[in-house]
């Protein structure tokens, strides 16, 4: 059993703990919602202030060639390749989640109907992210086609003939529980299908091999793991085995082969830039740039595997107090134990109050989130993410230590903290 005197221990062991420097952080917060929205890295206001008031300010429109403003959708994909095992020039940052999946989704899909114009179904985890799925609905309705959710124990029996795409995130939202990306495609190719895969929990939290996995698309999230601040750009990445067979339906004049040249013709750039689509939030692109160099500045430290490592042990720490000292309260575990079926995050479940109990943490300063059940097989969870970059193993106790409080004491009952917020 540890105490907080193993704890204390463990931090001053831990190599990556300078890199907890690199980010603002409240006093007296322990904040475990990184996987929603990353803590601000030190170096983001300097440098959002750069660019708005120099390189906006005082150099105005040169700035696109002087600042480099046109190169950053590549160069910040570039470094976000080195953490999901993309080569370079292979990915790029631009839009949102949501936009980029819809770009993705319906090139898998023209892609999959031209070789094969009988599969006709889109399959996809019933508990995804909802945007996923609503994205997902509204390209099957326009193109005639199906959508079919399984469970996650469903989705090797639900690969047959009929299917064009399989569509999963990475790292489920709502329990933490990963997906083996290399079986799960090889499966879905085996059957004939192709694979759209959401990062959105993965990159930045887990190491991801995305062209030893042979996946064929991938997208992903800048504000969660990645640091780059509310509403920053996505990414998205396309093997290069596909990236030129087709363009994506957002074809606007970023992703034309010669957008200066002001032809009246779509004419697609060469590989992944024609998933590109108009002018990029450059303010929003330089907290992005900056999110990811935090992530880089643990490449010496051992990058993503050193990165993952801490993760694990935080999250079994967690797991480990949480049983041993919040016992007897009805709390249960969403998220799997076994190491390769877990993201960075952990997930507990409790019947009744689970709205409640966050809320009094979060007064407390221990900041995770709510996410609803159905009130039948999915239940309510309580959910905490792990940021390795940032987070400690006396934060881990201490974090269990309010929620034995929170318990004990009964605190939550309070009625302040069972009045929901527009945003959970
Ligand atoms: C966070 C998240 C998103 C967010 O999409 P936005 O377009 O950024 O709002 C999408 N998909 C998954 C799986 C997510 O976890």
């Amino acid at each position: 059993m540890h105490t907080q005197q193993d704890c204390r221990g463990l931090d001053a062991q831990d190599p990556l703990r300078g890199l907890r420097d690199l980010f603002t952080l409240p006093e007296g917060v322990i904040y475990l919602d990184g996987n929603s929205l990353g803590a601000m890295p030190k170096a983001a206001p300097a440098r959002i202030a750069q660019v708005t008031t120099q390189e906006w300010g005082q150099d105005l429109i040169r700035s696109w060639n002087t600042a480099g403003w046109f190169h950053w959708p590549q160069q910040i994909g570039d470094k976000i390749a080195r953490l999901v095992g993309a080569g370079q020039r292979e990915l790029v940052a631009t839009d949102g989640t949501s936009i980029n999946l819809f770009k993705v989704l319906s090139a898998a899909l023209s892609m999959a109907q031209a070789d094969a114009p009988e599969r006709r179904v889109v399959v996809s985890e019933r508990s995804n992210f909802p945007t996923d799925l609503y994205i997902a609905e509204a390209l099957c309705k326009e193109r005639g086609l199906s959508l079919k959710l399984v469970e996650p124990d469903e989705i090797a029996g639900a690969l047959d003939a009929s299917v064009a795409v399989l569509m999963l995130t990475h790292v489920n939202y709502r329990t933490g529980a990963m997906h083996d990306m290399a079986a799960v495609t090889a499966a879905a190719h085996a059957a004939g299908a192709l694979t759209v895969w959401d990062l959105a929990h993965s990159a930045g939290a887990v190491p991801v091999e995305l062209k030893n996995a042979r996946a064929d698309f991938a997208i992903g999230c800048g504000y969660k793991y990645l640091n780059g601040g509310p509403g920053a750009p996505a990414f998205v990445w396309v093997h290069p085995r596909h990236a030129e067979r087709f363009w994506q339906p957002l074809a606007g004049w970023w992703g034309h082969a010669a957008p200066f040249v002001f032809t009246p013709d779509y004419r697609p750039a060469a590989g992944i830039q024609r998933y590109l689509c108009g002018t990029q939030p450059i303010i929003s692109m330089a907290g992005l740039d900056v999110g990811v160099d935090t992530l880089l500045a643990a490449e010496p430290l051992g990058g993503m595997a050193a990165l993952r490592a801490k993760s694990l042990a935080l999250t079994d720490l967690f797991i480990e107090l949480v049983e041993q000292r919040c016992a007897g309260h009805g709390i249960g575990l969403a998220t799997p134990r076994e190491h390769g079926q877990r993201g960075s995050q952990v997930c507990l479940t409790r019947q009744q109050g689970a709205y409640a109990i966050v809320q009094a943490l979060i007064a407390r300063g221990v900041i995770g989130d709510f996410r609803q059940g159905d009130g039948g097989q999915r239940p309510d969870i309580l959910r905490f993410g792990f940021t390795p970059l940032y987070i400690g193993f006396e934060d881990v106790w201490n974090a269990v230590e309010h929620l034995r409080q929170v318990l004990d004491s009964g605190e939550w009952q309070r009625p302040e903290f069972n009045q929901t917020h527009a945003v959970t």
